[in-house]
């Protein structure tokens, strides 16, 4: 059995699968300091409540929202955990007091998730964007995970600058990622403004301390001209950068996962027209933009088969 931690900013999704079957899944809400420690201590009362023992673990996964140096075996920043250059591995191997701990960044572990069990087609090659807090991005080349030079940095398609029109400031502390636009929070940032909520409200016939996107669901669905409008403004560093990538890369598939995406279709729709300004006639005329198929549970399973296939092959019985 492998114990997958899916660590989330205030929250982390565990699950414990076996034969690549999820035999329970649950949630710890996580404080904000010595989130490690705290995790066992709640994941240690669950194993008692619910009768399953540390012997039958093979191995622990953990997909982290921050920056993994595979070579350091440390978390280079992960933001809303306040890590800095903090050992993780080191650290997860002491307080589980367990040796067969493995650590994926969480887009990429979403992507390999996506990849290994939302793709039936398994395509040479792809890549994930997630609209969520920030824009997370994966990349599979050549049916392998995409790991950059060896550090694990790769790949960060939500940040670097250069895509977003505006000059904002984004999380990471560049000016004009794409993230800072088209994460779920750059949208949620443009309802609000003034005007924007003014007309929402208008149009619903209630006030709003703050417009989530699920509010304006129906106005999507119903095309509302301004609504889609604010999709397509904040949308379109994303898909210049998908514009770009794809120029470079050329992958079969490109797929777009996190809350947003649940709006369906029509989101691949407005970053498919985006697209067509800013891609060679050629590229754009072969280009797949899917919704990915997983949805919250992509990271779990991304980290379970990673944990799997880079464990000691004499610890497990099945073969993926
Ligand atoms: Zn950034």
């Amino acid at each position: 059995m492998i114990f997958n931690i899916d660590l989330g900013g205030n929250s982390a999704k565990c699950a414990l699968i076996e034969n690549f079957e999820i035999k329970s899944k649950f949630f710890i809400e996580t404080p904000k300091f010595e989130i490690i420690e705290n995790l066992k201590k709640m994941i240690d009362i669950y194993f008692k409540e619910n009768s399953f023992n540390w012997s039958d673990i093979e191995a622990i996964s953990f997909s982290i929202p921050g920056a993994y140096d595979k070579k350091t075996e440390s978390i280079v920043f992960a933001g809303n955990l306040n890590w800095w250059n903090y050992p993780l591995l080191k650290e997860a191997k002491r307080i589980f007091n367990f040796e067969n701990i493995f650590i994926l960044n969480d887009a990429n572990a979403a992507t390999y998730g996506e990849w290994k069990k939302g793709q039936n087609s398994k395509p040479n090659s792809m890549m994930l964007f997630t609209l969520g807090t920030g824009v997370g991005h994966g990349l599979i080349l050549d049916k392998k995970l995409w790991e950059g030079s060896g550090k694990g940095f790769a790949s960060e398609g939500g940040h670097g600058g250069c895509f977003a029109e505006e000059e904002l400031l984004c999380s990471c502390g560049v000016y004009g990622c794409l993230e800072a636009k088209s994460s779920a929070t750059g949208i949620e940032r443009e309802l609000n403004k003034t005007d924007n909520k003014k007309y929402i409200e208008s149009k619903l016939g209630k006030e709003f301390k703050e417009i989530k996107i699920i509010d304006i669901v129906d106005l999507f669905n119903d095309e509302d001209t301004v609504i889609i409008n604010i999709f397509k403004e904040c949308l379109l560093p994303m898909a210049k950068a998908i514009g770009y990538l794809q120029t470079v890369l050329e992958v079969e598939k490109i797929l777009i996962g996190g809350g947003p995406s649940n709006l369906g279709n029509k989101i691949t729709e407005i970053i498919l027209d985006n697209l067509k300004k800013y891609t060679l006639k050629s590229f754009y005329e072969n280009m797949t933009i899917e919704i990915a198929n997983l949805g919250n549970d992509a990271g779990i399973w991304g980290a379970h088969y990673w944990a799997v296939e880079n464990s000691k092959k004499e610890t497990f019985n099945n073969k993926v």
